[in-house]
């Protein structure tokens, strides 16, 4: 049970799997005023960049399950670069169906909705290691502009259009889901560059030293493809953003 290793080659630059810089996951965690000591449950945590960074900046403890062996590992080395691994703890596995033993303050998945099936399955998983009033956390992407045909939506990296809503349409599903969305922090174009740009230099890197791997054909077809069709697709039609949901 592991990621496929093409993510891992992908962005093994990466600290924050996803579109939000440094500076804006710091001003997420600040934006949602918790208390030192918050108990945070982070499914699909990736490197745990979130959990190590406001474990040191704003003292809350936490959890963290991802499926990648490698990027679990990060995490505790990050931890422990950090100086937080008295505060948060990694664990390897299937974050979906993962439910924590003791209630949560703060329950998150940013980024990997598909381990609840959708962002309402997704909701409800997180819910049940929440503890009564308490915090969801989940990342999302959502059309910036309406695709206006299903390639388009494909070469967005979506399987059918219908995968993601526009951003006021994802806000009103969180409401029909019962919650009230209490804050946001929205990754703009820029942010997407760090996330989806970078990774082009991590991967011809990778490719300089490892020409003989078995993904080195893949890995040169993506640099031949994929800045163009970013340019044209992902970073014109995508959006992301992660919601902090309250139940109504
Ligand atoms: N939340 C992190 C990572 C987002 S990328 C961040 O924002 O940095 C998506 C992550 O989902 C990857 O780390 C991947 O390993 C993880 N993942 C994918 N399927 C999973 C599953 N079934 N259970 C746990 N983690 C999973």
């Amino acid at each position: 049970m592991d990621l496929p290793r093409i993510f891992t080659i992908r962005e093994s630059g990466h600290r924050i799997h996803n579109p939000l810089t440094a500076g804006k996951l710091a001003a997420l965690g600040e934006s949602l005023r918790l208390a030192p000591g918050t108990r945070v449950l982070d499914l699909a945590c990736g490197s745990g960049e979130l959990l190590c960074t406001w474990a040191r900046d704003l003292g809350i403890t936490g959890t963290g399950v991802d499926i990648s062996t490698v990027f679990t590992e990060r995490a505790r080395a990050r931890a422990a670069e950090l100086g937080v691994t008295d505060r948060v703890e990694f664990v390897h596995g299937d974050a979906a169906g993962h439910v924590a033993d003791e209630p949560v303050d703060l329950a998150a998945c940013v980024g990997a909705t598909w381990i609840g099936d959708g962002v309402a399955g997704t909701a409800e998983l997180l819910d049940r290691s929440l503890r009564p009033g308490g915090m969801t956390l989940i990342g999302e992407p959502y059309w910036r502009r309406t695709p206006p045909d299903e390639a388009t939506a494909r070469a967005c990296h979506a399987a059918s259009a219908a995968d993601f809503l526009p951003l006021p349409g994802l806000i009103e599903r969180f409401r029909e889901l019962g919650y009230h969305v209490v804050e946001m922090t929205l990754a703009d174009q820029d942010d997407w560059d760090r996330y989806v740009a970078a990774q082009w230099l991590t991967m011809r890197r990778w490719l300089d030293r490892n020409g003989d791997d078995e993904l080195a054909a893949e890995v040169r077809d993506e640099l031949n493809t994929e800045p163009a069709r970013y340019a044209r697709y992902g970073r014109e039609y995508l959006g992301w953003g992660v919601f902090a949901l309250m139940k109504r």
